[in-house]
């Protein structure tokens, strides 16, 4: 395997995503190569011995790395500018990862409420169980992270934009608390990925991605990552993941990494869509209130523009007209099921835009009192802009906006 030029030093994000982790066999195939293996043959005993004392670079088996993965994994540290990456089975895996090898019992972790929902079960469910407490505090009000300090906290972690209302948090201003108080200040930049945000030029330690969303792009595969310090990566997720086998598969590696070489160029036109959606969506009769970091209106506009090289990401949402709870729902549920093009499901981060009912489904788990703590109303509706040219996604959320404003308010 030979990795054919050396690339010269200051090259744009874009240029990285095509050319970083390029890792080609004999054969000089121009696009990457997938080595779906789950073992590697070695050359002679003393190479194997020296190979799993670590003493020596090579490939052993795929659970510790594969070639495939390294090039992802290469690619995605390029981007985000961190020193390294390591691949993980899913942005959940990456996460529990990171705990694993980061925290132990007795351990305080802080973490925004408006975190993805699994994300705050991992902390507030699982890791409760392993003497690891984490106390829940207010995604903006950075005020509130540091009173919640205590001795023995140890990671501070962040996610910008939160699902599904778009609310920012200030990286640097929460870095800074962590690194006063000892602790790592991990970000979760999955919404914006590292073509709008490089949250490790902010002065977060870790990065999570799940690379499911934007860096696939495509909506095809599970994957996700860890970016970071080598001294982190290499010395403590490393062998996390080879004891524990959460496991990137070198086939999905090798869907995100192709999809990782549009990755700047999709998230310009979706976040361009996306704006001139929501600036649309403020103006229609049927839409009460719409959040988007890319709107005037957003409480944390200023911050967002400066941290997101000024784009508002692919996500907004907004609320439909409706005086009680179940007219709210009733007109959410009419706008989504009026749709004729854009996809009714959960996830996001496709090129095909999809729309989302986030009070039944992502959030439908909570009691009504949580959801209304969270902002979360029926009238709550989320859409993940995709390619589609903008005419034809705001003619499909007209079909059922149109008649809102007369209809059952
Ligand atoms: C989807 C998502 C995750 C989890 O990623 P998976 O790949 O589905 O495990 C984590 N954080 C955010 C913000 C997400 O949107």
């Amino acid at each position: 395997m030979s990795q054919e030029k050396s690339l010269p030093a200051g090259l744009h994000r874009d240029t990285l995503a095509l050319r970083t982790g390029l890792a080609r066999s004999q054969h000089g195939e121009h696009s990457e190569a997938l080595y779906l293996t789950s073992g590697f043959v070695q050359p002679d005993a003393e190479t194997a011995m020296r190979r799993f004392a670590g003493t020596e670079e090579g490939f052993t088996y795929s659970r510790t790395s594969n070639p495939t993965v390294t090039s992802f994994e290469q690619r995605l540290a390029a981007m985000e500018g961190t020193e390294a990456a390591i691949g993980a089975s899913t942005g959940m895996s990456a996460i529990l990862m990171m705990c694993m090898g980061l925290l132990k019992m007795g351990d305080h972790v802080i973490c925004s409420r408006s975190v993805f929902g699994s994300t705050l079960n991992l902390f507030a469910k699982e890791f409760a169980k392993f003497g690891v407490e984490t106390t829940f505090v207010s995604q903006t009000d950075v005020a509130e992270w540091a009173a919640a300090i205590k001795p023995n906290t140890k990671l501070l972690f962040a996610e910008t934009p939160t699902n599904p209302l778009t609310e920012v948090c200030d990286i640097r201003a929460l870095a800074d608390l962590a690194h006063g108080a000892g602790a790592l200040l991990a970000v979760d930049n999955c919404f914006c990925s590292p073509a709008l945000q490089r949250p490790a030029e902010l002065g977060a330690d870790l990065i999570i991605h799940s690379g499911t969303k934007y860096l696939d792009g495509q909506g095809r595969v599970m994957a996700g990552a860890i970016c970071g310090p080598s001294k982190l990566i290499v010395d403590v997720f490393g062998p996390v993941v080879r004891t524990a086998g959460m496991a990137l598969s070198p086939f999905n590696a090798w869907v995100v990494l192709k999809g990782m070489e549009t990755l700047g160029i999709r998230m310009q036109a979706q976040s361009a869509a996306a704006l001139v959606i929501a600036q649309w969506l403020e103006t229609q009769p049927g839409v009460a209130r719409v959040y988007y970091p890319g709107l005037a209106s957003h409480p944390q506009h200023e911050l967002a523009m400066r941290q997101q090289s000024g784009q508002g990401g692919a996500v907004l949402s907004f609320d439909v007209i409706g005086n009680d709870p179940e007219t709210a729902r009733a007109n959410a549920f009419h706008v989504i099921n009026s749709t004729q093009v854009v996809s009714i499901a959960t996830n996001l981060g496709d090129t095909k835009t999809i729309i989302t009912h986030p009070g039944t489904t992502s959030h439908g788990r909570l009691t009504e009192a949580q959801r209304q703590a969270a902002g979360i109303g029926q009238g709550l509706i989320r859409l993940a802009v995709g390619l589609e040219h903008i005419e034809d996604i705001q003619a499909d959320l007209l079909r059922g906006l149109s008649g809102l404003a007369t209809l059952n308010t």
